[in-house]
């Protein structure tokens, strides 16, 4: 027996939170009535529970690592009919979606899953999930400048906390550097705006790990399943 918000949760209606409200709401019944108070306890596998009178299902939770390509919207719809990112992952029935999102110019490493209270988790900005990227960028910045970024920089929506930045690569012929950075934040635009705030445009961006999973050598525009202990790492 679980508590009918976890269940909810887990079985990816919306954010336990949200799940609360919609039991107060009474929205929510198990084998036919109505419950409306929480902390109530019911059977995943037995019991038939309803969010507004839709069963819900408890799916196998699927957990995939895409490479993303650029030029691919993180969403699992776009009206205007651009590329995105559910149309790389087309041999999983479930329906998943992305953990949180890359912009449509980023590559890399995106996370995607049926299991609601594990995005939200990872999302939530509590949680400080380390991310690191690899940012190409116009001119060859300066050490002082990359401190700037290793102390927390000042953006339009208030510093950012330190990161950890270091060379990777640097072409003097081309005029341009590779740098390697991890931000524990996941604000829009994040590593771009950074970059910006010391002068140097990014022109390639890619995401080459999240927490403790490694991109490593996955092909562009392809995927992967997770380990189970991959994914427990993560929680
Ligand atoms: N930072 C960015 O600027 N873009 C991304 O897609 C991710 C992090």
């Amino acid at each position: 027996m679980e508590r009918l918000q976890k269940i909810l949760a887990q079985a990816g209606i919306a954010s336990r939170r949200k799940c609360e409200e919609l039991i107060l709401a009474g929205k929510v019944e198990v084998n036919g009535e109505t419950v409306s108070v929480l902390g109530t306890k019911a059977d995943p596998e037995q019991d038939i529970i309803t969010v507004e009178g839709k069963p819900i299902r408890n799916e196998t939770k699927i957990y995939v690592m895409l490479n993303k390509p650029k030029g691919v919207i993180t969403s699992a719809k776009d009206p205007a009919g651009r590329k995105i990112v559910t149309d790389y992952v087309k041999g999983i029935k479930e329906r998943i979606y992305p953990v949180g999102r890359l912009d449509y110019d980023t590559e890399g490493l995106l996370l995607l899953t049926n299991d609601g209270e594990f995005a939200n988790m990872l999302t939530h900005p509590k949680h400080h999930v380390p991310k690191t990227y690899l940012a190409t960028v116009e001119g060859i910045p300066h050490g002082s400048d990359l401190d700037k970024l290793r102390a927390g920089i000042q953006l339009e929506d208030g510093m950012t906390s330190p990161a950890e930045v270091e060379y990777k690569d640097i072409d003097v012929d081309k005029n341009e550097a590779v740098i390697t950075i991890t931000i524990h934040e996941g604000r829009n635009r994040q590593v771009r705006r950074m970059f910006d705030a010391i002068s140097h445009k990014v022109i390639r961006l890619k995401r080459v790990s999240f927490g403790d999973l490694q991109l490593q050598n996955l092909k562009r525009g392809l995927y992967r399943h997770l380990t189970k202990n991959e994914v427990e790492a993560l929680k």
